[in-house]
């Protein structure tokens, strides 16, 4: 079998579809993933990276004393798969192949993914060919050519690839641990720092600090209007910014008729056609339609690998020698652009237009193939339109001006004006996205005088420079060799989604300005572009074999090391730095109790509410939920009433939880238990609210006098009112264990609600543990919960609510385990089992269980049962034994009674013995009669 291995599974499809020429392409799913076969080959797509690389075992506590951030530089690194149900088949499939062809992207990173499958497959198969076919573009001619004339794989630029893996790992961790360290937050909030990401937020927070310092400048214009032929025309001073208002006034009020013509100057303009696109013009143009940078790329991404597109990451500006240009030409003749194709052949230029940047690895991003807006919808479809137009814009023509500029003069000052008629328009035609705006004068001669209409003098002011668009951020990055076409903009989808920059144009968070500044203050080299620089000009030498990975590696550690020695230095200026200017992040408002500041904290674990800063003086609270359901922050949004910042609940891959308002949450979500107090009512509750108390647990804890004060009640009231209360919250407690209890033993199934199942309870009539332990299993299952689930939720619940009853009766611990391992639950059992039965089911001496049997008594209010010798218990034993037909289960049940042996059998009453054992009346009177049948023959026979 030929296997090929390609990047994605779209691509794995296309390309079994195009070697198979005519044959059929059969599909088949193996746990989900597809290969694709004709003949004796068969295509199998990856997901990109199917194994990931991340530090041995033992580095994942953060705060472990051994394992420091500083430790993560040296930590040794190994591979895990990340795609187990791919890597599996993979392996499955290379077991038995007799030749495998690496067909993933046409680079760095597809290069290595090309390695990773390499070595899963050599995991298995020692021996198979391995061989790698390269192209651009997944179209009939490129990958036929390619499959014709594979390679080996480049392990130099793999090696480069894994490189960067490691290096970007060991900079990410190590400085994103430190960070977050210092600063004391974990959890959902750390702090990351990354060797691309943080030099590229530095500079989005320079710019905003120079958009801050800037102090605009007035300067003044000077313009006037003048009319020829019933047409107006505009011309400006020319000195152009009057820094000085006076001397700008001063012309303004030289300028009188007659306006003269002095000077008509008439040129032509080459407008050169625009050179192919590589990832950042494209991204850039892209732009200009609206796409963000991520966007873009993900759309094109999608049209190369439907053969729609070239490999959209490049950064080659020249078309090579071998792409067949009239190939391409003929191919997008059938798209719907036929017409602008036409007329691009007809008008075609003798050489395609080039950019500066040449390189071998990828042909500029071209068209490939044909595609219609049906196919594959609006926003794919204006991509594609985006690259032909520029494809055909670099075979179309310049495009020529005519230019024109007339000089006046206006009794001494000179004005100018200038126009632009586009005579032929070349590539314009084909290319629509970049204006081509004309300006038509009218014919001016020498000498001839016109007259003034208006003259205004304009104020204004020089503005700051702008804010970074995304698209002008990555074009920044190339030029200081931050990141690489295939990952910048990823780098600020990052910078995003970890809430350091936000908005379009970028800006600053105020964690990312704290974090960068503390980074700039005390190791800058993590925020420059330098050292990342070097490190991509280490990846260029690993490509071309004049360095190896592990060199560079080494290289990278030291610099590394370098950063820490002055971070470690000032750890505690930096942690404390940041700390404190980011408090201001979740301040919420004032608080309405004593006008302090309130203020969402985070404790250590998952714990987080919101607290008033004059805490002890002032015990204001209101709590949230745990961080499992989300991390906290504040909003922009305000509340009209309470003047407090909504609160949100933020959590990796899920939808935020909006809190809203935290005091209207807070009274919202009270008040179901304030109106559970049976003296409260709506007056009482307003008066409450306004006095700011909002929870039963607020009254329960008063004293009376001050609640009879603050809410204006006689003293009993308020002592009836507190004992309500505290008779609410004891149920609130009670209840909310019982909810926990069934969070910790009830598995989360899709359609069922913890408070469904409690509220359903409720109606049955159990609303806490104690209630829950003795229901029947129907209770439960009528509430929705299964039939062995129930069963087994009751036993944990008797096990929980009994255990913690016997603890408090005093049984200790170690004995309860016992107990419970063999059975022996509630306090019921403890005294129907005798205390002989209780030793020895528990191992435990006879001694002991007697004392234990007699605290359970005491605490059920029956009497201990009496200590009888072990030779009497057995002589009785064997006496009731004797009895036809009785069991020792019987005899152990009568035991338990105190029925231990016949004379106490024939003594018992019936009624009372049937009831505490459980045994039929009949059954028991049966006994006692045969048992006296039997005491009687004994008598007869003496
Ligand atoms: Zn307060
Ligand atoms: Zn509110």
């Amino acid at each position: 079998m030929h296997l090929i291995v390609a990047e994605k599974n779209i691509s794995a499809r296309r390309i079994a579809q195009i070697l198979a020429g005519g044959q059929k392409v059969i599909e088949k799913k193996d746990a989900g993933v597809s290969t694709y076969s004709f003949g004796d080959t068969t295509t199998v797509g990856l997901r990109g990276h199917v194994v990931e690389v991340d530090f041995e075992p033992g580095y994942e506590n953060w705060r472990s004393e051994k394992f420091t951030p500083r430790s993560l530089i040296d930590a040794k690194t190994i591979k895990v798969p990340t795609e187990k149900r791919i890597v599996a088949l993979l392996q499955k499939l290379a077991r038995h192949a007799e030749r495998v062809t690496i067909a993933t992207d046409f680079d760095t990173e597809g290069e290595l993914i090309g390695k990773e499958a390499y070595e899963l497959i050599r995991a298995v198969n020692r021996n198979v060919k391995v061989d790698r076919a390269r192209f651009s573009a997944i179209t009939p001619q490129e990958i036929k050519s390619a499959f014709a004339n594979t390679t080996d794989l480049d392990f130099a630029l793999a090696s480069a690839g894994e490189a960067r893996q490691s290096i970007d790992l060991m900079w990410g961790a190590s400085l994103t641990r430190f960070i977050s360290l210092a600063a004391r937050r974990g959890g959902n909030n750390i702090l990351s720092v990354g060797r691309v990401q943080s030099p590229t937020l530095s500079m989005i927070v320079d710019r905003e600090k120079e958009i801050e310092k800037f102090v605009p400048e007035k300067y003044w214009q000077l313009g006037l209007l003048t009319e020829k032929a019933g047409e107006q025309i505009e011309a400006r001073h020319t000195n152009g910014r009057f820094r000085d208002q006076k001397i700008a006034e001063l012309a303004r009020d030289r300028t009188k008729e007659p306006l003269v013509v002095t000077e008509i100057k008439e040129g032509t303009k080459q407008d050169r056609s625009p050179s192919p696109f590589d990832t950042t013009t494209y991204i850039v143009a892209a732009a200009r339609l609206g796409f963000s940078a991520a966007n873009a790329m993900r759309i094109a991404e999608e049209l190369y690998m439907n053969g729609y597109i070239s490999y959209p990451r490049t950064d080659n500006t020249v078309y090579p020698a071998s792409l067949d240009l009239n190939g391409v030409l003929a191919t997008i003749r059938n798209s719907p652009f036929k017409k602008d194709v036409e007329w691009t052949i007809a008008h075609r230029r003798p050489e395609p237009t080039r950019g500066k940047k040449s390189t071998t690895d990828h042909p500029p991003i071209h068209p490939t193939g044909t595609a219609t807006k049906e196919g594959i919808g609006d926003d794919a479809f204006r991509i594609y339109e985006l690259v032909l137009r520029r494809f055909l814009a670099t075979l179309a023509p310049d495009a020529l001006w005519q230019t024109l500029k007339i000089n006046f003069d206006a009794s001494g000052e000179p004005y100018t004006t200038t126009g632009g008629h586009l005579i032929e328009p070349g590539w314009h035609v084909v290319y629509p996205f970049s204006e081509a705006k004309e300006t038509i004068l009218p014919k001016f001669a020498t000498g001839e005088k016109l007259p003034i209409r208006k003259v205004s003098l304009d104020e204004k002011e020089t503005m700051p420079p702008a804010r970074y668009t995304q698209s002008k951020l990555i074009q920044r990055m190339e030029e200081l060799g931050l990141g690489t076409k295939s990952t910048r903009h990823e780098v600020i989808a990052k910078l995003v989604s970890r809430k350091y920059v936000e908005g379009n144009p970028l800006h600053p968070t105020l964690v990312g300005r704290v974090v960068t500044e503390a980074l700039e203050h005390n190791a800058d080299a993590i925020t420059k572009p330098d050292m990342t620089q070097t490190i991509e000009s280490h990846m260029q030498q690993i490509k071309e074999s004049k360095r190896t990975r592990d060199d560079v590696i080494k290289e990278s550690r030291s610099m590394l090391h370098a950063a820490f020695d002055q971070l470690e230095a000032n750890e505690r200026v930096i942690g404390d730095d940041i700390r404190d200017r980011t408090a201001e992040e979740l301040n919420l408002g004032h608080c309405p109790v004593c006008g302090g500041t309130l203020a969402i904290k985070h404790l250590r674990g998952s714990t987080q509410f919101i607290g008033c800063s004059r805490y002890p003086e002032c015990t204001f609270n209101i709590g949230l939920p745990v961080t499992l359901w989300g991390w906290a922050v504040r909003t922009d949004e305000i509340c009209e009433k309470h003047h407090l910042h909504f609160v949100r609940l933020v959590r990796k891959g899920a939808r935020p939880w909006d809190i809203g308002c935290p005091l209207c949450h807070h009274i919202s979500s009270n008040t179901e238990s304030l109106t559970e107090i049976p003296s409260m009512n709506e007056t009482l509750l307003e008066k409450a609210r306004s006095r700011h108390i909002y929870t039963v647990a607020e009254i329960a804890r008063s004293e009376p006098e001050r609640l009879s004060k603050v809410l204006e009640l006689a003293p009993d009231a308020a002592q009836k009112l507190k004992t309500e209360a505290e008779c609410v919250l004891e149920k609130l407690r009670r209840r909310s264990e019982c909810r926990k209890f069934m969070r910790n033993h009830l598995i989360p199934r899709k359609g069922r609600s913890y408070s469904k199942i409690m509220a359903a309870l409720k109606e049955s009539g159990v609303s806490d543990l104690a209630g829950l332990a003795k229901a029947d299993p129907g209770t439960l299952q009528k509430a929705g919960i299964g039939e062995s689930e129930a069963r087994d939720l009751l036993t944990e619940a008797r096990i929980t609510h009994n255990g913690r009853l016997l603890k408090e009766i005093g049984i200790p611990a170690v004995s309860l385990k016992k107990y419970i391992a063999a059975g022996i639950i509630s306090p019921d059992e403890f005294v129907t089992t005798t205390p002989e039965n209780l030793s020895k089911k528990t191992g435990m001496s006879i001694g002991t269980v007697n004392r234990h049997v007699a605290l359970v008594c005491e605490y059920l209010h029956r009497p201990a049962p009496l200590k009888i010798p072990r030779a009497r218990i057995e002589k009785g034993r064997k006496e009731l034994l004797s009895v036809k037909g009785m069991t020792e289960s019987v005899v152990e049940k009568f035991a338990s009674a105190g029925v231990i042996n016949g004379d106490k059998l024939l003594a018992a009453d019936v009624k009372q013995l049937s009831v505490t054992t459980g045994i039929d009346k009949e059954k028991i009177r049966n006994y006692q009669i045969l048992l006296q049948k039997k005491r009687e023959n004994a008598i007869i026979r003496i």
